[in-house]
């Protein structure tokens, strides 16, 4: 759990686009992480929606995967890969109005 709703990267409070560069930020346009869209440069930064990308998505459809901490107690998270596997396979799709996987 992250203890502040502001974005781990560039510190914006959420439903506030992200800074130039920041690392969480998704391209508006297609969903990937921003940083490494080469497409959409123009379209500037996602919206920091107070959590993880994808969290939302994984929440909803019920995906999670077990991450073990290094003090050996197990907890279910977001199941991202699932999700970027998905997307890749088009099972998914990036809804540009809303800013989210459907
Ligand atoms: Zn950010
Ligand atoms: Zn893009």
């Amino acid at each position: 759990m992250r203890d502040t709703n502001t974005c781990p990267d560039c510190g914006v409070a959420p439903g506030t686009r992200h800074a130039d560069g920041c690392d969480v930020s998704r391209c508006p346009e297609c969903g990937t992480q921003a940083l490494q869209c080469g497409d959409h440069t123009s379209s500037g930064q996602g919206i920091w929606t107070g959590e993880w990308p994808g969290d939302l998505e994984c929440r909803e459809w019920d995906w999670w995967t077990p991450f073990t901490h290094p003090n050996g107690t197990t907890e279910m998270v977001s199941d991202l890969n699932r999700l970027a596997l998905a997307a890749a396979r088009g099972e998914v799709r990036w809804d540009k109005q809303a800013e989210r996987y459907r």
